[in-house]
């Protein structure tokens, strides 16, 4: 922890999101990290602040105006994924392609569904989403949430 100015950009729901939302931050070259729990923001800060029961990504002060633009466009993703009812998971990405098994099809189920097992569209069979990627793909689609 070795920030000039820190402050506190996102308030996150879950640790998860946290380290979503730093990395993405990360990506765009914006120096962030997670604080994820009371213990620890107690640890940092000495014991002296009030609890903060919920998980936060520190920036440097500076950054603000670009990290705003990365987080705007996450709020925004997140409310379109939850608009579709797909809060279930933080996973972003193109669509996954699943060949089943019974009828030999291919068909596509959204990045969210990476790591699920779900119906074939074609015959209803089970088929394991995202189960056989580590073809083309894998470095870039699949992180671990
Ligand atoms: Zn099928």
């Amino acid at each position: 922890m070795n920030f000039r100015d820190p402050f506190a950009a996102y308030n996150a729901g879950s640790n998860v999101e946290a380290h979503l939302v730093c990395g993405l931050l990360l990506g765009a070259g914006i120096e962030a990290m997670v604080i994820e729990d009371v213990s620890q923001v107690g640890v940092w800060l000495g014991g002296t602040v009030a609890e903060i029961h919920k998980p936060q990504v520190w920036i440097e002060r500076a950054d603000i105006e670009q990290a705003r633009q990365v987080l705007t466009d996450y709020e925004q993703r997140a409310a379109a994924r939850r608009a579709a009812g797909e809060n279930a998971s933080e996973v972003t990405g193109p669509p996954i392609e699943v060949c089943c098994e019974e009828c030999g099809k291919r068909s596509e189920f959204p990045a969210a569904q990476n790591g699920t097992v779900q119906s074939c569209p074609h015959c209803r069979a089970y088929v394991d989403v995202g189960s056989d990627v580590g073809f083309e793909g894998w470095e870039e689609g699949a992180e671990d949430a």
